[in-house]
């Protein structure tokens, strides 16, 4: 028998629709490139968006086209995610931290007709702009006064779009699995890969995020994405916070601490959103100060694993830590580590090695780990396997990309992370690994997660890797490099004493190998390939 509720598609311009009915006065404060602070709220938001939607109409924007967009985070950017998915056109975000060689192919595989680029940009799309689709127009996201002088031919304002657009539109209704976003995963071997969105994967995620991390996402909250919006949809940001009513801070492009610690004392952030390293200078400066930014009560920390030391450095000064895993190619929210109430109270130090598990699934997403031949393996917290994922949040395919696609999905449909993890009886995640970062030493796994969570304990350590060498007797064997803190000079044999405490010997890295900084990948994780490129091929 079949139910008999009405079926309204989901859709995403139902999420600022509802935002400005319910929320009107929430806020999104955006920290420009034209160098000043712009304001506004939901209600002027969902009015600018009808008008950039009636725009991009006028320039023959239509179902599925893709839209790119090469900025910060912004209110601007922000209006793109929903007037482009509203009309049924597909919100490409690209990360500007790509090589020219990544962004030239994107561009060209996605086959975008617009692109909207913030005014940063515009030099390097001058170099880019031979080798993108000859019929290809560039906005300059800003308004007349400040349109640069450029070498772009036929460059469109973006203000100019929205000039005398109507402040209303009826949303067009569409199946609800209807493509609405594309990003694309920096790929460290091989092309990128292109996860595209729906609309009701976006729409259900948005929903997951708000029951699982109740926190942050709710009514007067005001919530930080420095995690940028070009990067899987800020976290699902977008999405979530107006469908709770919690208001955006978005930084534009300054990132570092002091800039981040001043905007967040201003604006009254209570919750930041980002990946490891911008906590850490984040903590430095809060440690400098003296105090925390006001009104700071929370983190959501994810994109790699936070080290038990960012945690308690955290926790210590009272700001909750949630930590969170997922993937561009789930929306991207895996798993989120808020403790059960029964929790709350533990001691500081017990709390801690809870949460540097990455936490429990959200709705939708189930978990599974095998083994090498494909066999399940027990959630017992001891077993580490291969994580695989299925739900309405996770890609069934790369765009356009069968042979991407092929070897990723397992007989039963389900996605290979390439994480490998332990899952324990009461359903907390833990990630021990990528499986090509995996040491596999004399027979046996040696997690390079582990070995870098408890060298980051040294106070003298700012960042460090673990890689697998080769080795003629073991198979591979591992190497530990260290980036010192600044005012800090940490001697190797201090380091390694700190790790045989710790863990068995045989695991215990060969040698330490100090360097000014480690290099980081487009979304700001340490590049574990460039490392094994530089170090692991020179032994070999
Ligand atoms: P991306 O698609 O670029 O966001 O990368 C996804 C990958 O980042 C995951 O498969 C993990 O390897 C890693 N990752 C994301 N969040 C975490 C986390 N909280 N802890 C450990 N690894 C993480």
């Amino acid at each position: 028998m079949k139910g008999m509720m009405m079926h309204r598609p989901l859709k995403i311009a139902d999420l600022i629709t509802f935002a400005a009915d319910t929320y009107p006065d929430g806020e999104i404060v955006s920290v420009r490139t034209e160098g000043d602070i712009h304001r506004t709220t939901y209600r002027e938001t969902a009015g600018r968006v009808a008008r950039l939607a009636h725009g991009l109409r006028g320039l023959g924007v239509g179902d599925g086209d893709r839209i790119a967009t090469l900025a910060w985070n912004g209110y601007r950017h922000f209006e793109l995610y929903y007037a482009v998915s509203g009309i049924g056109a597909v919100c490409h975000t690209i990360n500007p931290r790509l090589s020219a060689e990544q962004m030239i192919y994107i561009v060209n595989h996605a086959q975008d007709r617009l692109l909207f680029a913030d005014l940063t940009f515009v030099p390097a799309l001058e170099k880019l702009r031979p080798h993108f689709p000859a019929d290809l127009r560039i906005v300059i996201m800003t308004d007349r006064a400040h349109m640069p002088e450029t070498t772009l031919e036929g460059v469109l304002c973006y203000e100019d779009i929205l000039d005398g657009q109507p402040a209303e539109i009826d949303w067009p209704d569409f199946p609800e699995d209807r493509a609405a976003g594309l990003c694309y995963t920096s790929g460290t071997t091989g092309n990128p890969k292109g996860t595209l969105y729906s609309h009701r994967s976006t729409v259900l995620h948005a929903l997951g995020m708000c029951v699982t991390i109740p926190q942050a996402l709710k009514e007067g909250s005001r919530i930080l994405p420095v995690v940028p919006l070009f990067h899987v949809n800020a976290w699902g940001l977008p999405y979530g916070a107006p469908l709770s009513g919690a208001s955006l801070i978005f930084p534009g492009a300054a990132l570092d601490g002091s800039s981040l610690f001043e905007l967040m004392d201003r604006e009254k952030v209570f919750s930041a959103w980002g990946v490891p390293t911008v906590w850490m200078g984040l903590m430095n400066e809060i440690r400098q100060r003296g105090r925390l930014p006001e009104g700071f009560g929370d983190i959501v920390v994810g994109g790699s694993a936070a080290s038990r030391a960012l945690i308690e450095a955290f926790e210590t000064e009272g700001v909750n830590v949630c930590h969170a895993w997922g993937m561009t190619e789930m929306s991207p929210l895996g798993t989120q580590c808020n403790l059960p109430p029964a929790m709350a109270d533990l001691p500081l130090d017990r709390r801690v090695d809870r949460k540097q598990s990455q936490g429990r699934r959200v709705f939708g997403v189930e978990l599974k780990l095998v083994d090498d031949a494909g066999k399940r393996l027990p959630h017992d917290g001891a077993t580490p396997g291969h994580l695989y994922v299925r739900g309405n949040t996770v890609t069934s395919g790369y765009y356009e990309d069968p042979d991407a696609t092929a070897p990723v999905f397992d007989a039963e449909g389900w996605f290979c992370t390439g994480d490998i993890a332990t899952i324990d009886p009461d359903g907390f995640l833990a990630v021990t690994d990528r499986s090509k970062d995996l040491i596999k030493s004399g027979g046996e796994w040696i997690s390079s997660l582990d070995l870098e969570n408890i060298v980051m304990s040294h106070p003298g350590v700012a960042s460090c890797a673990v890689i697998a060498v080769p080795d003629v007797k073991w198979e591979e064997r591992p190497l530990l490099i260290v980036q010192a803190r600044e005012d800090a000079q940490p001697q190797k044999e201090e380091i390694l004493g700190l790790l045989q405490d710790r863990v068995a010997r045989w695991q215990v890295p060969d040698d330490v190998v100090f360097v000014e900084a480690l290099p980081m990948t487009a979304t700001g994780k340490v590049s574990k390939l460039m490392l094994r490129q530089q170090y692991a091929e020179d032994s070999a």
